[in-house]
């Protein structure tokens, strides 16, 4: 059976995570993967993407939109990165940002300080035989996770990659550089 994702396209790299889950489910025929931008576009998705961006910009365009109490409910799995990352928890160090509250974790934005510390790094990620090469950018990290969170990696500044039911997320931008290691796992998980 095929699988439906939905990317949410209000700000940040939505193209990148389109491509990167059209690729992932290119063996799973009858899937599809499309942009959501208001409520009636989570209807019947599978999953839901919230990609990177500016978080403070894409939670106000969330609330303009209605689009929080859907997201908040819904059903499928939620695959975030980075300022997707900063909306999925339910504690976020910057009062701009009203998280979705969909992940128990406390999460600094711009844990690396303001957009100078990007960089790459190969990452021991849980579940994956080889280490992941995961590209930062001006990147969150999570400083605790609740119960039954489970943590995927860390890095010295703070944890990167966590898992918890059928949501992940990850400071990182699985998204970029054609490794889909991280998305198969995730798709493997919603059970469909
Ligand atoms: N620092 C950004 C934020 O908190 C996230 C950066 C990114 O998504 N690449 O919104």
């Amino acid at each position: 059976m095929g699988v439906k994702v939905g990317v949410l396209a209000l700000q940040g790299d939505v193209a990148e995570h389109i491509t990167a889950f059209r690729e992932a489910l290119a063996d799973r025929p009858g899937s599809s993967v499309i942009p959501v931008r208001k409520v009636a576009d989570l209807v019947d998705l599978d999953a839901l993407a919230i990609p990177g961006g500016e978080s403070t910009t894409i939670s106000r365009l969330m609330g303009k939109n209605g689009l929080y109490d859907p997201i908040a409910e819904f059903e499928g799995g939620i695959f975030a990165t980075c300022a997707g990352m900063v909306l999925i928890a339910d504690r976020v160090d910057d009062p701009r940002v009203r998280p979705l509250a969909r992940i128990p974790m406390h999460v600094d934005r711009n844990a690396f300080g303001r957009q100078v510390d990007s960089r790459e790094a190969m990452l021991e990620v849980a579940g994956l035989a080889e280490p992941f090469r995961a590209i930062f950018i001006r990147a969150p990290v999570a400083t605790d996770v609740g119960p039954g969170v489970e943590v995927l990696a860390r890095i010295p500044e703070g944890i990167v990659a966590v898992r918890s039911g059928r949501h992940m997320a990850f400071a990182f931008h699985p998204e970029l550089g054609g490794d889909l290691r991280l998305h198969r796992i995730f798709l493997d998980g919603l059970g469909v």
